[in-house]
């Protein structure tokens, strides 16, 4: 992809917007773009730079991206809303054609690989309120205030945030930025082998330090196994790629597969309230380590049709009204509100799963699902806002000593995110 009207090729110590900031390594990317740690010469702190494909649709999804994310920092000066922060942004010409160019502020792993580095066996409930308080307060800022709908939430697209910062205490850190593009790489050139190997090695060895020194894990030396106790685990919502202004939507079918509500796959319209249920997909996943939903097409019905099943499975029959309101409800349900190709459905209530195949203890499956069953309620307008959940006792931390358990999961989930980082840069 590589090619015209594709990604721009980086090589570390690359200067960006007439040499504001300089490349040092890659972070990540997604089907538009590839994202880059950069160093900003101009403040002194490292950012996260996102390269946009050149060609037009590309160009034009980031300049909505742009938009959006505009509208996100004007409104959030103080930085306290819970959202990824836009810096600043260019335009960037290569040999494949000019590309749009975010710079963002720098964030640290997503939810995703914090789930998989816990073994998929779930974090310590306490961190799951302050993830889960985090991210409300996220959702409230954007519903309330912008009138914004992610449309696409789920642990990919919320990262850890660092307080720790490198760039104010670069002795502490370990980390020093790369400035300039070594010898033998003139304007983008080929860098020599050894060479490129080595500054991959430096810069490598750099974020590794950052990982181990950020708040995600309290700054601490991971090796002393330290329990999760007193550090504050703080996210930020991120990638506004397929974000609209609620009374400007643009695609009928939202969201990702696992965490996409009932009424969209219905065709029945939608509102803020998609974004509530993909967050309580979420939330079970962070405290469960496992989807709450992963449908599949089988012999004679399809992924839509067996993902409403579950649904029905874990949160009782869809009441008839919901179910048939939407302009595909005929393609699944039949005039009696069931569903028309798989008949027999296993019913099983969220607190029963909880405690049957999580393990959690009653009380805990109780308070869990008190919170949760809300957000999952069918009728879309019945689900509370995330101002409302922000409100629920659940959210309230219990027991401030951890168990010998969780002191033993935050060994694991550490030695996980240390591990992060050295797989990020493919
Ligand atoms: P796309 O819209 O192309 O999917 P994303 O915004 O999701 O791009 O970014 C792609 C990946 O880059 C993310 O999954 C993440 O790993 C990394 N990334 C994006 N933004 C940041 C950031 N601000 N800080 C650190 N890593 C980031
Ligand atoms: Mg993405």
């Amino acid at each position: 992809a590589y090619r015209k009207g594709g990604y721009h090729a980086v090589r570390i110590g690359d200067p960006f917007n007439g040499g504001r900031y300089i490349a040092q390594r890659k972070l990540g990317w997604g089907n538009f773009s590839t994202v880059w740690l950069a160093y900003d010469t101009k403040s002194s702190k490292f950012v996260a730079l996102k390269i946009q494909k050149s060609a037009a649709e590309f160009a034009e999804a980031a300049l909505h991206e742009i938009q959006v994310l505009s509208a996100i920092a004007n409104g959030n000066p103080s930085d306290s809303k819970c959202v990824i922060r836009l810096i600043d942004q260019f335009k960037h010409s290569g040999p494949n054609g000019q590309h749009l160019c975010m710079v963002l502020e720098f964030l640290g792993d997503s939810l995703l690989r914090l789930i998989k580095h816990n073994r998929y066996k779930g974090l310590p409930l306490n961190k799951v309120r302050e993830l889960c308080k985090s991210i409300l307060m996220g959702l409230d800022y954007l519903h309330r205030e912008l009138g914004i709908i992610h449309t696409d939430l789920k642990p990919e697209n919320v990262l850890l945030v660092s307080t720790i910062d490198p760039s104010k205490d670069p002795e502490k850190s370990g980390l020093t930025p790369i400035l300039e593009r070594p010898e033998g790489n003139p304007n983008g050139g080929v860098v020599s082998n050894a060479i490129e190997k080595k500054l991959k090695r430096r810069a490598r060895k750099a974020v590794a330090k950052i990982a181990l020194r950020r708040d995600s894990m309290g700054g601490i030396k991971v090796r002393e196994k330290k329990s999760l106790d007193g550090i504050d685990l703080r996210c930020k919502v991120v990638d506004f790629g397929n974000a609209c202004w609620a009374d400007q939507q643009l695609a009928e079918e939202i969201q990702t597969r696992e965490y996409r509500a009932p009424e969209v796959i219905l065709g029945a319209g939608y509102s803020f309230s998609v974004d509530m249920w993909s967050f309580a997909c979420m939330a079970f996943e962070l405290a469960t380590g496992e989807m709450m939903f992963a449908p599949k097409c089988g012999q004679g019905f399809s992924e839509d049709e067996d993902h409403l099943a579950r649904m029905m499975e874990f949160l009782g029959k869809m009441p008839r009204k919901v179910a048939i309101t939407g302009s595909r409800s005929k393609e699944y349900f039949d005039r009696h509100g069931d569903l028309k190709r798989i008949r027999r459905l296993k019913f099983w209530s969220l607190d029963r799963v909880l405690v049957e195949k999580c393990n959690f203890n009653e009380s805990d499956a109780r308070e869990f699902t008190d919170f949760l069953s809300p957000l999952l309620d069918f009728a879309p307008d019945k689900r509370p806002t995330a101002e409302q959940s922000l409100q629920h006792p659940w959210l309230e931390i219990k027991s401030p000593n951890p168990s010998e358990e969780e002191k033993e999961d935050f060994g694991k989930l550490a030695v996980g995110m240390t591990n992060l980082q050295f797989e990020v840069g493919r």
